[in-house]
């Protein structure tokens, strides 16, 4: 009997798909560049006990599984291994429990990100992390990716979120790891384990989050630079004061142009860079903002202007979100023929390095004769250099290569990690190599040998 047929005489009628066109649609994710394979099925679940019998079914006959969730990955993580089976979770897409006294969720992990933070909204409670693409991504992808956001620069990522987890072990076995209680340290952390394990070590059936109460109002400001490296400047002196602003991002002169012809919203496309800042510290926020205007001038700011009303606050909120498909579509158009695509690097660095790296990649960009965007979370010391690069030419393409590997040795160099958020999937498996060593790779594969001996659960991604 075939997987295929194995699986639909073992699962729900409807669950399993094997139509060719439907099963290309589940091949990759966000990133470009990485090589993708086809699936031979995709199963689409509906509970646990369902994800454990595709799990067994495919471990009977010796083929991979890889889960997805939305697949905006930006690292390959969620691609298609040749002739593997997918497991998508979006169907499991319930909130189980909202809790206000323990301040808890429980979800399945096909629930998006953007639902689940407004249900709680609705309770009067919050969700903090928010990545770019929170009207998309799950909460069970954000899970494995230990996904960062905005405001993670004050409310810390994903992880520090997740209190339990209902995973689907490689042997089909269900494995509940966690508490739900405010406090807990009973055995080794497995819940961190899974966080960021990017589906390589159990498939995540089920979530339970802390939760916070709301944040209050937030001051909005914008702070023009004549240089990235002078942001980054800034950054660092704002960490320095032990000052929170509960959003410190970062757009380069690139990305202003790019989001102005993307959707035009009179955005100051002739600065070098621009740091939006955003407190929400309640009365002391006007404080604490204009303490940050005056580090931003410090440093080097031309100029410094606060957002007049909440509208003008969310717009550019939205400028940033929008830095991503505006920034595709740049690449796209950059090059007749309209191949033009991103190598999307993610690497972050401790903050007072910031402007090092800031130079480092500009310096990088001149020497490779390639244009590269930065936006990022500068806050957090997280920066995404976008390099542009023409597929269809592969001169373009080994430049573009070049240049995001010497992106990863400065970001290592500095005492930074190669991925702050996006993972490793694909795109950086030789560099996590290098960040960990020998030691840590031979701890990193037990741990695998230990959950999957059979290497059945996304092969070939981070190791
Ligand atoms: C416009 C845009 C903006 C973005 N902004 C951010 C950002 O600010 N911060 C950030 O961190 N990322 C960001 N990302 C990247 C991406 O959205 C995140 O990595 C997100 O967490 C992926 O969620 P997903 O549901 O799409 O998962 P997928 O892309 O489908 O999968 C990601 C990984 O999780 C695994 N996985 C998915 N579901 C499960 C499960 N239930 N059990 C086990 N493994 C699973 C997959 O195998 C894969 O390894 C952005 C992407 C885009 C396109």
């Amino acid at each position: 009997m075939t997987i295929a047929t194995a699986l639909a005489a073992a699962l729900p009628e409807g669950t399993v798909l094997t139509d060719p066109d439907l099963l290309a649609g589940y091949r990759r994710d966000e990133a470009d560049l990485v090589p993708a394979g086809t699936p031979v099925a995709v199963v689409r679940p509906r509970s646990t006990a369902e994800v454990a019998t595709a799990v067994r079914v495919a471990a009977g006959h010796g083929v991979p599984v890889v889960p997805q969730g939305a697949r905006t990955g930006l690292a390959g993580a969620a691609n298609a291994v040749e002739g593997c089976v997918v497991i998508a979770m979006t169907g499991m897409d319930r909130i189980l429990a909202i809790d206000p006294v323990n301040r808890t969720a429980v979800v399945q992990p096909g629930v998006v990100n953007a639902v689940l933070a407004k249900a709680v909204a609705a309770e009067g409670l919050r969700y903090p992390p928010d990545p770019g693409s929170w009207e998309s991504c799950t909460i069970g992808g954000n899970v494995a990716t230990n996904a960062g956001g905005m405001c993670c620069v004050k409310y810390g990522v994903t992880t520090e979120y997740v209190l339990g987890l209902e995973v689907v072990l490689a042997t089909g076995e269900v494995l509940r790891t966690g508490r739900r209680t405010a406090k807990g340290v009973a055995g080794y952390d497995l819940t961190r384990l899974f966080v960021g394990s990017e589906g390589t070590l159990g498939i995540i059936t089920e979530v339970t989050v802390a939760l916070r109460p709301p944040a209050e109002a937030a001051l909005t400001a914008v702070a023009v630079f004549p240089t990235t490296a002078a942001a980054g400047a800034a950054v660092a002196a704002i960490a320095g004061e032990g000052l929170s602003p509960s959003l410190l991002e970062l757009l380069d002169a690139t990305h202003l142009a790019a989001i102005e012809a993307y959707r035009p919203m009179g955005l100051r496309t002739d600065a070098r860079a621009l740091l939006l800042a955003a407190a929400d510290t309640g009365t002391r926020a006007a404080d604490d903002l204009a303490a940050i205007a005056a580090l931003c001038e410090r440093s080097g700011a031309d100029e410094v202007f606060a957002a007049t009303d909440v509208t003008e606050a969310a717009a550019l909120l939205e400028a940033r979100r929008l830095a991503h498909p505006a920034m595709e579509k740049l690449a796209l158009e950059s090059f007749p023929g309209g191949n033009g695509g991103l190598i999307i690097d993610d690497v972050a660095v401790p903050r007072a390095r910031l402007a090092e790296l800031l130079d480092g990649v500009d310096r990088i960009a001149a020497e490779h004769g390639v244009a590269i965007g930065v936006v990022g979370h500068a806050g957090d010391g997280n920066m995404h250099p976008n390099i542009v690069v023409d597929r269809a030419d592969p001169a373009s393409l080994e430049r573009g290569r070049r240049a995001f590997d010497a992106i990863m040795r400065l970001g290592l160099d500095l005492g930074g990690t190669c991925t702050g958020e996006h993972g490793v999937g694909l795109l950086k498996r030789e560099w996590l190599a290098r960040e960990v060593g020998p030691v840590g790779m031979r701890v990193q594969h037990a741990i695998k040998q230990a959950l999957d001996p059979a290497n059945l659960l996304n092969p070939g991604k981070i190791l």
